[in-house]
């Protein structure tokens, strides 16, 4: 969604070698996120020989805590798996300690 917001944003530019960075810079990204399928192994409940992914056998996400702390010592987790309610508020679950 962001690259879409990027390629749009530089459409926007009048400047057009600001414009032509912008849309290289967002393909490339692109480019990246598919050859690593958009980092889905994260994501991938099923997985459970999977070293990379974030959530346990049953989709439960736990908070590492942000960015500068070793872990969260208020036990924030989410499951997306769950309900539509529950991905709704994982797609804003981004380290949110304020
Ligand atoms: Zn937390």
């Amino acid at each position: 969604m962001y690259i879409v917001k990027v390629k749009d944003w530089a459409n926007a530019k009048s400047d057009r070698e600001i414009k032509s960075s912008l849309r290289a810079v967002a393909t490339q990204f692109q480019t990246a996120l598919k050859q690593c399928s958009y980092y889905g192994s994260y994501f991938a409940r099923s997985e459970s020989s999977n070293d990379d992914r974030f959530c346990d056998d049953a989709g439960w996400f736990s908070c590492e805590g942000s960015h500068d702390e070793a872990n969260c010592t208020r036990r924030h987790t989410v499951n997306p798996y769950a309900s539509h309610d529950a991905r709704v508020l994982f797609s804003t679950w981004n380290l949110d300690h304020q």
